[in-house]
């Protein structure tokens, strides 16, 4: 068994996770059946990830620039706010003209320790982010991801200048060996120019037109979920744009939690024994897990007919596999730590929303924290109405830990929770276009492909999005009855003027006057406005 610690380790974590994934084994499944017919062998991962690209969201030129800089800036923001630094980042997209892209993102990070450069950017699925926390790498995909197709469409290596500690800065130029899924470092060089942070360059096969749009608006959505973040576009010879730097504040770091018992399926909970087996069954729960202290842990053993003194090594296959199910099953553990999650919160997402919508309605709810299969979960909305009319009403926006996901909405649990709302029943109208903005916080968000673009129809999620839209439509209800009643008084007040103003004029003819402006008399003693 490897170290929990070593790369190796770590890649069969990640597999194991990805083989949760049911579009992704499916795939896998299918791919192997296909090779069988022509002899059995094994393929890297680098390999299958090359073979299917379009799965982790680089499909065609246009997404394939889009999920770069989505990538790129996602790893910029971790590292920044890990460190707890204020993250500014620059993001640099140019169109050459053989029809390629280059994207250049540039961070003030903490950069990366030398040695593991090559792994990072030239292995697939190996990352520093396995930790149980909130945060928005997951596999150790992403980047490499965009390597690959980079190697595959231009033939050019990823870049990579970066400074760690004190060192002076290196610069790499890296490919990924597809057939071993293992980094070739094509050069490595000291680079003390560069002070500062990590800046990594890519030249992929792209449509930076068509990809802009999509670019811009997840520049935007950013600057809602991460306001305290500034991001700097350069285009081409276009001006230059920022987006963000709404607040000075840097969300507290998540804490690494350990794993709930609701959580250890067969496959972890195996592993997870091995790393103890000269434990107890007793100390093996409370040491483990979270919510499990001694008391619980013997309820526990007791519920399963197990004694407390038991050596973990001792269990049959079975007896882990009956393990598993009772800690799946068991309600006698507390509800996960939501320390480890980080959710934007409602001073920091309304500031960022009025910065960016000029509206006098906001409302912000937060629901949770609630738990699918032992991963801690928040959701949190956010609500404006805005005056101008949109083709869909309410417009919903979605995040999944703060990373705004632009495809694939219409598979997603957050729009058919949406979509069973009968949003009529709360006054949204042709008068009252509301926008959504929605984030779900989780330790696993559960994607529905390694793209990250639309979340599952996990039923607890779904059942708190359907809460947390209706509270926040009952808002609206309140101030479009509140808006009603001052349009209602308006043409009472009107109708009041009229009939005013024939009196005052039927009272100068008779006094054989003439007819006095009471306008101005009127609008002073009752504020009222006679405009139609
Ligand atoms: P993930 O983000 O899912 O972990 P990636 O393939 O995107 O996987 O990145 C691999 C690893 O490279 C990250 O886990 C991180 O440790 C490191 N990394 C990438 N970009 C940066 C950056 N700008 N600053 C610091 N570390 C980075
Ligand atoms: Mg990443």
């Amino acid at each position: 068994m490897p170290s929990s610690g070593s790369p190796t380790y770590k890649i069969i974590v990640i597999l194991a996770l990805i083989s949760k994934c049911e579009y992704l084994s499916a795939h896998i499944r299918m791919f192997v059946i296909s090779l069988s017919d022509q002899g059995f062998r094994g393929i890297s991962v680098a390999e299958f990830f090359y073979r299917n690209r379009q799965m982790a969201g680089f499909g065609n030129p246009t997404q394939a620039v889009y999920s770069t800089v989505r990538e790129l800036v996602e790893n910029s923001l971790d590292a920044c706010e890990d460190a707890q630094v204020l993250p500014k980042v620059d993001v640099t997209l140019t169109q050459t003209p053989n029809g390629s892209v280059t994207i250049t993102v540039r961070d003030n990070g903490p950069g990366i320790p030398y040695e593991f450069v090559p792994e990072a950017f030239g292995r697939v699925l190996f990352g520093s982010k396995y930790d149980l926390r909130q945060k928005r790498g997951t596999f150790g995909l992403g980047v490499t991801m965009a390597v690959l197709y980079g190697q595959l469409t231009t033939n050019q290596p990823v870049s990579v200048v970066t400074r760690y500690g004190t060192a002076p800065a290196r610069s790499f130029d890296i490919y990924i060996d597809i057939e071993t899924n293992s980094p070739v470092v094509e050069r490595t060089a000291p680079c003390p120019s560069h002070l500062v942070g990590t800046e990594v360059s890519l030249t992929i096969e792209g449509d930076l037109k068509r990809a802009t749009p999509r670019v811009r608006e997840y520049l935007r959505l950013t600057s809602v979920s991460t306001p305290h973040a500034l991001i700097i576009l350069s285009m081409n010879d276009l001006p230059r744009e920022t987006f963000g730097g709404y607040s000075e504040h840097i969300p507290r770091p998540p804490v690494i939690v350990k794993p709930h018992p609701r959580s250890a399926d067969v496959e972890y909970l195996r592993r997870l024994m091995a790393d103890h087996e000269s434990m107890s069954l007793r100390t093996f729960l409370v040491e483990t897990f979270q919510k499990c202290g001694t008391r619980t842990a013997t309820r526990f053993l007791q519920f399963l007919a197990l004694s407390p003194t038991r050596k973990v090594s001792s269990l049959s296959r079975d007896e882990i596999v009956r393990f598993s199910a009772a800690l799946r099953n068991y309600d006698g553990f507390d509800r996960p730590d939501d320390q480890c999650l980080s959710p934007i919160g409602k001073e920091p997402i309304l500031d960022a929303l009025s910065e960016l919508y000029a509206s006098s309605f906001f409302k912000y709810e937060l629901r949770g924290p609630f738990e699918w299969q032992g991963h801690p979960s928040i959701l949190e909305g956010a609500l404006v109405i805005v005056n101008r009319q949109m083709d869909e009403n309410p417009v919903l926006y979605r995040f999944a830990n703060r990373v705004p996901l632009l495809y694939d909405a219409r598979d997603d649990v957050l729009t058919q929770a949406v979509r069973k709302v009968n949003w009529t029943r709360y006054g949204v109208n042709n008068n009252t276009q509301v926008l959504l903005f929605v984030n779900l916080c989780s330790t696993r968000i559960p994607y529905k492909a390694a793209g990250k673009q639309s979340i599952a129809g996990v039923s607890v999620i779904e059942s708190e999005a359907l809460l947390l839209f209706k509270s926040l439509g009952r808002a609206i209800n309140k101030v479009s009855s509140r808006a009603e009643r001052t349009r209602r008084n308006r043409r009472k007040m009107r109708e009041f003027l009229r009939q005013f103003k024939i009196i005052a004029k039927f009272a100068a003819l008779l006094a054989d006057e003439e007819s006095p402006d009471i306008t101005a008399l009127i609008h002073s003693l009752f504020e009222v406005d006679d405009r139609d």
